[in-house]
């Protein structure tokens, strides 16, 4: 899936880099529904070019993708002078002690664990940028 509708410029963008459908469809729709921008991938490769492309406002990141790994993705984010300054939270399944530490270590700013519980998840997305409108 590669969304990249055009916003309002005044609308807040978030990327989101997941591969599993039912998760990006849960994502999508439930940040689409308070008012964000959405733009998608199910690669982490895309991650960068996207993030030039579209200068999101805050980046969710999958960490197990069918590519490279989301931490590479964030790696690779915030070495790019472009994009370094847009927060990053991993989402992942994942939820074994060492792996919070791995996913800041990789420069990611926040870390969600799934099963995702949508009050929570969405007050960190506040936490990052503000309400969409
Ligand atoms: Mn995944």
């Amino acid at each position: 899936m590669e969304a990249s509708e055009p916003f309002r410029s005044d609308t807040k963008r978030i990327l989101i880099i997941e591969d599993n459908e039912l998760n990006m469809k849960l994502l999508k729709d439930v940040l689409e529904a308070h008012g964000y921008g959405i733009i998608a991938s199910r690669y982490g490769a895309k991650a960068l070019e996207l993030a030039r492309r579209h200068r999101p406002h805050l980046i969710l990141m999958d960490i197990q993708l069918p590519d490279i790994s989301g931490l590479e993705a964030a790696r690779q984010l915030k070495e790019s002078q472009e994009t370094q300054s847009i927060p990053i939270i991993a989402i992942t399944a994942f939820a074994m002690a060492g792996d919070e530490r791995k996913t800041l270590a990789s420069g990611c700013d926040a870390y969600i664990a799934k099963p995702i519980r949508l009050r929570e998840f969405l007050d960190a997305v506040e936490t990052f940028i503000g309400a969409a409108k």
